[in-house]
């Protein structure tokens, strides 16, 4: 994820480098849904349950996206698999907290479990800026 410009201060000067340990505790995969760093993947459904798979035809198992068990009998053609996108592995901070960089704190996610977890943080920073520009914008407009 990338860091708002006003929340920089927030992160520890080595952040880089805890950020790197704790996806390298991570075996490099999202702690959350398995996929792994880097590569290309394609994610979607089978038989209701989420899934991804390598996006690269030499690849065609398909994998659960809740345990990163490779599903026996299922490829491409048997599930509904979106466009390829390819996995960046970023650090989380449970409590949406950047200070507290405490171990369990942090936790490997790839883009989308990071941005589904901070969707309604990020939805209330937005209320939040709004209401500050609108508040900026009476103080301007009256006398
Ligand atoms: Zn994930």
């Amino acid at each position: 994820m990338p860091i708002r410009p006003e929340n920089r201060d927030r992160y520890p000067p080595d952040w880089p480098k805890i950020s790197a340990r704790v996806r390298e505790e991570a075996g490099q995969r999202c702690e959350w849904c398995s996929v792994p760093n880097g590569e290309w993947i394609r994610r979607g459904t089978c038989d209701g349950l989420d899934v991804w798979s390598f996006s690269a035809s030499a690849h065609c198992d398909v994998f659960c996206a809740s345990t990163g068990d490779k599903l026996d009998g299922e490829s491409h053609d048997t599930c509904d698999l979106g466009k390829p996108v390819r996995v960046v592995l970023t650090t989380a901070h449970l409590d949406h907290t950047p200070e507290n960089c405490a171990r369990d704190n942090l936790v490997a996610l790839c883009q989308k479990c990071h941005n589904r977890y901070d969707a309604p943080m990020r939805r209330a920073g937005l209320a939040a800026r709004r209401r500050a520009e609108m508040a900026d914008g009476d103080l301007f407009e009256k006398d």
